[in-house]
């Protein structure tokens, strides 16, 4: 259970009452029972329910079972899709290790529907069910001009292009491996000026995830899975 309380010896806090809730009458916890729970910079604890009522629960944290692993500096960029396919491809982010995930407007997009909370929690309850000890940050929609204009330096962009010439993504990502961020356009592909200013971004690689033209939540899975495989994660 991913918890946003101090995980340390002895420590008692209340979930959430939405946790409780699923802990009490889904899980059909009670009092005794144990769970793990990790906050996202404290390791994974096993902890204790001590109260438990129709207003809530109380846990208590017992003891640390896994140390705090770092936070991965892979990142996906992701156009704006559809509501759905933005939803699996977070989700599918979360269980792929992915740091953190960018939602990029561009031309061919709208970010009128986006609701990060709900991609939030998506992003949560993937990395729970995942195991892993952290949640991708889901950052707020940002203009694609914005985004690669203020490049962080060091950091590669994988630039997924699936018009013109590209080296296969595993090749690229061969002596590369440090801080990535994989780029993902909308179902209806970059505009020709938004393909030419990204060939054109000095941290920019253009890859190819094939000679096929995959959907984008195909794309994205399909390029996180080849990078993490090739960083061996
Ligand atoms: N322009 C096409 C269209 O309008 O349907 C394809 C867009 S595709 C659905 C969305 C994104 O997935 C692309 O912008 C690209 O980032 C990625 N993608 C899809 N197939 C790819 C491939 N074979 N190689 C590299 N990237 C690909």
């Amino acid at each position: 259970l991913y918890v946003d309380a101090e995980l340390k010896e002895a420590a008692r806090f209340a979930p959430r009452e939405d946790q409780a809730r699923y802990l009490l009458a889904v899980m059909r916890q009670s009092v005794g029972d144990e769970l793990l729970c990790f906050n996202g910079r404290d390791g994974e604890w096993r902890c204790r329910i001590t109260a438990a009522s129709k207003r809530g629960c109380e846990l208590e944290a017992v003891e640390r079972t896994r140390e705090q692993t770092p936070a991965s500096d892979l990142e996906l960029v992701i156009a704006l899709v559809k509501r759905t396919r933005l939803e699996t491809i977070i989700e599918k982010a979360a269980e792929l290790g992915c740091g953190r995930v960018r939602l990029a407007v561009t031309r061919r997009t709208n970010a009128d529907h986006t609701r990060v909370d709900r991609l939030s929690a998506i992003a949560v309850e993937a990395s729970e069910q995942t195991g892993r000890l952290d949640v991708p940050e889901i950052a707020p929609p940002e203009k694609l001009e914005r985004l690669i204009a203020d490049w962080p330096e060091g950091r590669t962009l994988i630039f997924c292009d699936e018009a013109g010439e590209a080296a296969p993504l595993l090749e690229a990502a061969a002596g590369r491996l440090g801080p990535a961020s994989i780029l993902i356009g909308p179902e209806g592909g970059f505009s020709p000026e938004e393909r030419a200013g990204l060939r054109a971004h000095p941290a920019a690689v253009a890859v190819s995830l094939g000679p096929r033209i995959l959907r984008a939540d195909t794309a994205a899975i399909a390029a996180l899975a080849l990078w993490q495989a090739a960083a061996g994660d």
